[in-house]
């Protein structure tokens, strides 16, 4: 990346401000190259060399650990996130395999219960129910595209799935959150999309099993919003309505 980044510096003629229009626009290029390049030339082979070394690797090591796991699991994380390939809950967490009840979907959603079911709310009677997990955290991430399609509802016109799923991030609007000057241009999203989780958090304390595990004190609910660019979370401070840094 180091490269690139020099790289970067020769896109822009001696003498342009650091801060305008056209420079933001280079960055932005940029950063979609170099993202485009870090990704480019892999295939499936790619993949199949990591698992040859997680065998080889890995696993011997942590052979007891997967043994222990092999018939069972007990987690106490239920942990719901977006789709999005940049919120990696094991890395940012510390987590291990057993630890974390994962569902995801695009948005970090939580549709308010519907008669004939659907996966998100499966997922969380399951993970409340049986597996009787101690804590459930929504977690909603910077850059979102959900959030961004929200916005630009036309983007979604040859998506008919998507768009029909993405109505479920529209109470985003209703708790959008005051702007963080810290967010740079992307304040304006970044509000949306913290007023995203605060949307499904009320969701999640919504769902039946939840809010009878909330009554008998068996579970706690999270909201959190993580920033990819810092790599910080931020929870959400239910009673004082805004959302304050994970680690104080
Ligand atoms: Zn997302």
């Amino acid at each position: 990346m180091k490269e690139l980044y020099v790289a970067r510096e020769s896109w822009f003629p001696a003498g342009l401000p650091r801060e305008t229009a056209d420079r933001r626009r280079a960055v932005a290029c940029f950063k979609a190259v170099a993202v485009k390049h870090l990704a480019g030339g892999r295939n499936v082979e790619r993949v199949i060399q990591g698992h040859k070394r997680f065998l080889a690797e890995v696993f011997p090591l942590r052979k007891s650990h997967f043994h222990l796991l092999s018939e069972s699991q007990a987690p106490e994380y239920l942990f719901i996130t977006c789709s999005d390939s940049r919120v990696v809950p094991d890395l940012i967490l510390g987590t291990e395999p057993g630890d974390l009840f994962i569902s995801r979907n695009a948005g970090n959603v939580i549709p308010v219960t519907a008669p004939e079911g659907d996966g998100v709310t499966a997922t969380i009677e399951y993970a409340v129910e049986v597996l009787k997990v101690k804590h459930a955290i929504l977690c909603g991430h910077s850059d979102c595209g959900a959030l961004k399609a929200a916005v630009n509802a036309k983007a979604l016109d040859a998506l008919p799935k998507a768009k029909k799923w993405l109505r479920h991030v529209e109470a985003a609007f209703q708790h959008r959150q005051p702007l963080n000057p810290a967010d740079g241009e992307g304040a304006e999203l970044a509000a949306l999309i913290r007023g995203n989780v605060v949307a499904q958090f009320k969701n999640l304390k919504a769902q039946p099993s939840v809010a009878w595990a909330l009554k008998n004190g068996t579970l706690s609910v999270h909201g959190w919003y993580y920033d990819i660019l810092s790599g910080r979370i931020e929870r959400y401070d239910e009673k004082r309505h805004r959302f304050v840094p994970l680690l104080g």
